[in-house]
């Protein structure tokens, strides 16, 4: 793995990775979860994106709260923290830069666009989009998803970013073999921030925009017939991304509407949008579903 790809994995945000984890961060402390703890003795120091326990010593910084979180080795942690927020780890040393610098690739869009434009589904991204998701065919060819198979015989999912342009800024992979890791892959310099933003060339004066987690839920949204975007995750909401809703929040005369996922950080995504886009309104979820496409296939149920 490159230097600079771990130096991204160590800078996210260490209490985010922390509610990641399901540890309940107040005042940058929390609960310690590697001793018997009863008043918050783990804090957070945000300046060096460390932890450190006063009470049985435990410390490190996003890989080694991870590792000691989950019982993982250090590779199997960095794919966590990696697949958790979308960040790019290129998986072979294909590129070799003299690690002291730091270097970042851009993304090469005329390498991908040809695999939108005539878009082929496998056998296994059939049976995830249409029996497994029940997304509209619809949909599907409208968001371009295509899909592949690497040299080892995985096969993969491909799901092109666009701007409002249409310009291609970005691609994921997602591996379509269930719990298989990397979940996620994405190539060199992708941009993968805000999703389906050329849907904001439809919306007419006073249509709702509903913004979803991820790229799957944005699928659901816009099956149940939605206009919908997608943020990639609470942890990575950039600062880059806020602008842009809060640019779209003052051009558009839109109301935009959400159903946070059943769990903390859904919550606590919601109030963060929320303060770019005060008008947000709250979707609660139906018991038992913890995101839309869960509630979605609901729907298909007798
Ligand atoms: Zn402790």
């Amino acid at each position: 793995m490159e230097k600079y790809e771990l130096q991204k994995l160590r800078d996210l945000p260490i209490e985010g990775v922390a509610e990641r984890l399901g540890l309940q961060v107040t005042r940058h402390k929390c609960l310690c979860p590697f001793h018997d703890d009863r008043h918050p003795s783990l804090s957070f120091k945000v300046s060096k994106n460390t932890f450190r326990c006063f009470v049985c010593g435990a410390s490190g910084g996003t890989i080694d709260l991870v590792m000691k979180c989950l019982n993982k080795s250090f590779l199997e942690a960095t794919r966590w923290l990696a697949d958790e927020n979308n960040v790019i780890l290129q998986t072979s040393a294909t590129t070799h830069h003299p690690s002291d610098i730091i270097h970042q690739p851009s993304f090469d869009a005329s390498r991908y666009e040809k695999y939108f434009e005539r878009p082929f589904l496998n056998d296994e991204a059939r049976r995830f989009l249409f029996d497994e998701r029940r997304l509209d065919p619809r949909v599907v060819r409208w968001c371009h998803l295509t899909s592949w198979k690497d040299r080892q015989g995985v096969p993969w999912l491909q799901i092109p970013y666009y701007n409002q342009e249409g310009q291609l800024v970005g691609v994921q992979n997602r591996n379509l073999i269930r719990g298989a890791l990397p979940r996620f892959r994405f190539p060199q310099g992708s941009q993968c921030g805000i999703y389906n933003l050329p849907v904001l060339n439809l919306l007419k004066p006073g249509d709702a925009l509903y913004i979803t987690e991820g790229s799957s839920d944005c699928w659901a949204m816009l099956s149940a017939g939605h206009k919908a975007i997608a943020i990639p995750s609470a942890t990575l909401l950039t600062r880059q991304d806020k602008e842009q809703l809060s640019t779209l929040n003052s051009q558009l005369s839109t109301e935009f509407h959400m159903y946070p996922d059943r769990d903390e950080p859904g919550e606590r995504l919601f109030l963060q949008l929320q303060r770019v886009l005060p008008s947000l309104v709250h979707h609660q979820l139906p018991p038992g579903c913890k995101d839309f496409s869960d509630y979605f296939l609901t729907f298909y149920r007798h």
